[in-house]
Formats: structure tokens, sequence, C-alpha cells
């Protein structure tokens, strides 16, 4: 296998214009799947550039470089503290050894119905930067995942961070995922939620459900639903028959569709635990 190692995003560029060259970050997707005859072709991994990793906060939104590994995300004082819900999605992400090689942008390209990162992502209205050698792009992290394993990268482009407008200290944070088991599980039906809460009414609430769509699906309806109304069970109840008839769920071998249905409005039910 050629795989190479460059060490600066100029060196990077040059490999990248070769014809059947794959980015590789920790590899815990990529790999898996070459091993499975996919993604013949050289390697170029991205681990050396430093540009590329690490958590800066400025102005109000914080900036984690798509190479820092899902570790790395969990040792953050910052991502622990005003993200708590990405760093609850991280931290049942598969096994201590998958995250100290996986990273967020990663689990971002895989482009996963299933990618626990993406829900938290969605709700919190993060941003995907994506460079070229002669090009830097900003899309809405639901603009760049184009599909179930398809992404908006260009050829030529990496993701290089992804930016996170910080929510206000009193947002409420919410995640939950649904597995078959409680460790090393892929999701089954997961649900993100932000919501700014004004003494029991709800004023603003994003909630974005992983594993029953192609791809990470935003609730509009029961947003809109909520939205103004008391965070009461009757309420939750009413809401969550909306998100079970807008999810297009699919059987296979980890649930049923009418399971993943059925999940998905339950798991809006746990938010009245947040009413004062
Ligand atoms: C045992 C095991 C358990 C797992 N459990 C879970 C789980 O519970 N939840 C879950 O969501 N996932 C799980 N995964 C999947 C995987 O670990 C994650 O998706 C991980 O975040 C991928 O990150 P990576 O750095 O290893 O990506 P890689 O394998 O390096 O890359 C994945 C894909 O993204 C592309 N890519 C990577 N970085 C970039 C970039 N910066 N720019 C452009 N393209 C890029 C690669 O070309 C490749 O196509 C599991 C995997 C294993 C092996």
């Amino acid at each position: 296998m050629s795989a190479y190692l460059p060490g600066t995003l100029t060196d990077l560029w040059d490999l990248l214009e070769e014809a059947d060259t794959a980015v590789m970050a920790g590899g815990t997707d990529l790999l898996v799947r070459r091993r499975a005859g996919k993604c013949a072709g050289r390697i170029c991994c991205l681990e050396r550039i430093p540009e590329l990793r690490g958590v800066q906060e400025e102005e109000g939104v914080l900036e984690i470089g798509a190479t820092t590994t899902l570790t790395d995300l969990l040792e953050s004082a910052t991502v622990a503290a005003r993200l708590p819900m990405l760093h609850q999605a991280v931290r049942q992400l598969g096994s201590p050894l998958v995250r100290n090689q996986a990273t967020l942008g990663g689990n971002m390209c895989t482009a996963s119905p299933a990618g626990d990162t993406l829900p938290a992502l969605y709700a919190l209205g993060a941003q995907a930067v994506l460079l070229s050698r002669r090009t830097e792009r900003v899309l809405d992290v639901a603009e760049f995942i184009a599909g179930p394993g398809r992404t908006a990268l260009e050829p030529g482009e990496i993701l290089a961070r992804v930016r996170i407008p910080l929510p206000e200290p009193n947002a409420v944070q919410h995640f939950e995922k649904v597995g078959r088991r409680r460790a090393l599980a892929i999701s089954v039906a997961s649900l993100a939620a932000v919501l700014r809460l004004d003494g029991d009414v709800v004023r603003d609430i994003r909630l974005a459900f992983g594993s029953v769509a192609p791809t990470v699906l935003r609730c509009a309806e029961a947003e809109a639903w909520l939205t103004d109304r008391t965070l009461t069970a009757d309420n939750l109840r009413h809401a969550a028959g909306l998100v079970r008839s807008a999810v297009l769920p699919i059987d296979d071998v980890r649930a049923t569709a009418d399971y993943r249905r059925q999940v998905a409005g339950n798991l809006l039910l746990r938010l009245e635990t947040y009413r004062p």
C-alpha cells in the first residue's frame, strides 16, 4: 500500500493532484473499507499537518480541527463545559481504542446516518470549513452532508475544521443514543436537542434525529409545535407524534423501521426532565 505523510498543506495539495488518492485521518472507517476491497489506491494521511488539529475558541465560536481525535475532544475543558451534548455523543462513540484514533472530521466525512457526532452538530448549527489549494468554502453541516455516505467535498478538497457557535450558557443541551447494547453500539436512533427555556415555556428548540432517515433529520414540525408552548408531557407527546410522521427509517440488522419510528418519538418525551 502506498501511504504518504505530508507535514504541510502545500505538500498535501501536490499529493492530492495525483489520481486515485484518498485522504485518511484516523483510518477507523477507511481501513475497514479498504480491507473489504473498497477504496484501493494511494492513501494520504493528514495526521502530521498541524493546522488541521486542535480546539480553539474565538468570539463565541469554537473551531475544531478536522483531525482532532475524539479522545482530544473529550479532554477539552471547553467542549465539556460549553458543548456537553457533543461531549456526551463522543463519549458513547466506539471504545477508548477507537476514539484514540478516530477524528471528528472522519466521522463527518463518512456521513453515516448513524454517525454519532452528526445530530449534535446539526442541533448546534455547526459549519464545515472546506479547503483546497485555491479555495476555502464554508457550508452548514446539513449542506456538507449530501446523502448517506456522501458529502459536498470536491476532488482536491478536504474538511479542514468545524465551526460551532457556542450556545448561551443557560441553554439546555440534550443527547441520547439508543443502541442494542451499552458499549460499542452503533445507534438505532438518537436525538440531539438544544432548547432555550423561559420558565417552563420553550422559546427556541432545535431537534436533530440520527439513524431514522438517510441523513440526520431536523424535525421542523415538532420544533414549530413546541415553540412558545410549555414543556409538558402532553405537549411533548403531541410533538412525538409529529416526529414519528416525519422520520423515514429503514429495517436493518439492528432494528426494524417501526421500532425506530416508535423510539424516535419516545426520545423526545425525555425532554420533560428539563422542565423547571
Ligand atoms: C470498532 C468500531 C466501532 C465504531 N463505533 C462507532 C460508533 O459507535 N459511532 C460512530 O459514529 N462511528 C463508529 N465507528 C466509525 C468510526 O470510528 C468513526 O466514523 C470515526 O469518527 C471516523 O474517523 P477517522 O478519523 O477514523 O476517519 P477515516 O477512517 O480516516 O476516514 C473516514 C472517511 O472520511 C474521509 N476523511 C477523513 N478525514 C477527512 C478530511 N479531513 N477531509 C476529507 N475527507 C476526510 C476519508 O477519506 C474516509 O473516506 C466505529 C468504528 C470501529 C472500527
